[in-house]
């Protein structure tokens, strides 16, 4: 099946808040222009939604391309990118971030795609470090660059990684990807290890009839390199749309294969509500050389949704901003910064795209959509 193209028209969604944007939201609109980029914004600076969640949280698509073709996110064939042109360019994400993070944006992700494949990746690391407020500054990664990348990236600044590793198998890393090649993942982890990042977890889609058979030996893998392994729930954010409730693999079934492998499973509270993983302490597990016990976590985005904590904005690599990776508007930016328009106005389109979020997605409601673009072209 094509790939369902999706070209944004920044003009369509851009040039007007919504209707529903409220007189509250207006007198901010107003302060706007009065913008200046303190550390610590005040309350009424925030990006607040109409239930009450204040946004600390920035995704960054920094493109849409990818060097493996993952079943449950990228078409096989015939993907459709977003042209060069059309890419937001670092001066130009650099510029986002900042005036987001005058306003209590925090922490920062890159994502894509794959970021690696995107030139001189480094060099945004370096220009977002320097940003004042952005206090954390990640990359969800396949990995498979990371020999090149690793040592680079974290000169340049960023501090966590989350790298993709669904199996250790190499026919059931051709079956997800329909590319060879685990050994370069596995590479790409050793490199990441060897760089010295703050902190390095390792995320495994779980997919029912596929990944059950990798959850053990993946937790032993991380285990043994003292590095956390999560496990998240498949969404309906696939490009071939071939999605199905019956396929994913849910956090309760996961954990009780955990429990049957390796006993009792402790829960830890989370550092930050915000925080969609809930983590597992393997008790009867011996800690590692630290004295820390080894630990695995769910993300349940399907059977546990996490929507009432949400703090989360997302950039597409062609720049428009996304209020929930199952979204059905977007309002573009691209527009306004390269025509000129002051900080403000950008402020404004992004207030207008808090103001709208919804409480939650509703993947298990009768009548749910699919968002018309899938998850590589989003951001994951
Ligand atoms: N290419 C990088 C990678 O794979 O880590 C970053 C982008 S990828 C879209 C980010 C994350 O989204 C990956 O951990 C991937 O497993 C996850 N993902 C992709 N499609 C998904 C889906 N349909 N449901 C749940 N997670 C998905
Ligand atoms: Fe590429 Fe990541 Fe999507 Fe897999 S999940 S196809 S690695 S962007």
């Amino acid at each position: 099946m094509p790939v369902p193209t999706h070209r944004p028209d920044d003009s369509d969604r851009s040039s007007t808040p919504p209707q529903n944007v409220g007189r509250a939201a207006v007198a901010e609109l107003q302060h706007c222009d009065d913008l200046t980029r303190a550390t610590t914004p005040l309350a009424s600076d925030r990006l607040i939604d109409g239930h009450g969640r204040v946004h600390r949280s920035l995704r960054i698509s920094v493109t849409d391309r990818c060097n493996i073709r993952c079943f449950y996110c990228m078409p096989e064939e015939d993907v459709s990118f977003v042209a060069h042109d059309e890419v937001l360019t670092f001066e130009e994400i650099a510029r986002v971030v900042s005036i987001l993070a005058a306003v209590g944006i925090r922490d920062v992700r890159l994502t894509g795609g794959e970021p690696l494949v995107r030139r001189d990746l480094p060099k945004l690391v370096e220009m977002l470090s320097q940003i004042e407020g952005v206090e954390d500054l990640a990359m969800t990664t396949n990995a498979i660059l990371l020999p090149r990348f690793a040592a680079p990236l974290r000169e340049a600044g960023l501090k966590r990684l989350n790298i993709s590793l669904d199996t250790l198998n190499e026919a059931t890393f051709r079956r997800i990807t329909r590319r060879a090649g685990i050994g370069r993942v596995l590479d790409g982890i050793d490199a990441a290890i060897a760089a010295g990042f703050e902190s390095i977890r390792l995320n495994a889609l779980a997919i029912r009839d596929l990944t059950e058979a990798e959850i053990t030996p993946l937790v032993e893998f991380a285990t043994s390199r003292s590095l956390t392994m999560r496990f998240i729930e498949y969404m309906p954010l696939d490009a071939e749309r071939r999605w199905d409730r019956s396929q994913v693999l849910s956090g309760e079934e996961i954990l009780a294969r955990l429990r049957a492998r390796f006993g009792e499973l402790r829960p830890v509270a989370p550092p930050q509500e915000s925080q969609p993983a809930r983590d597992f302490e393997l008790v009867d597990v011996a800690a590692d050389a630290t004295g820390r016990l080894p630990r695995v976590g769910l993300i349940r985005p399907v059977t546990a949704p996490f929507c009432g904590a949400c703090d989360r904005l997302r950039l597409t690599a062609d720049g428009t901003i996304r209020n929930c990776l199952f979204s059905q508007r977007e309002w573009g930016l691209k527009r306004l910064l390269r025509d000129g328009h002051s900080d403000a106005e950008l402020l404004r389109q992004v207030r207008a795209a808090v103001a709208a979020k919804e409480l939650g997605h509703l993947i298990s409601r009768p009548g749910f959509v699919q968002p018309e673009r899938s998850m590589f072209q989003i951001g994951g």
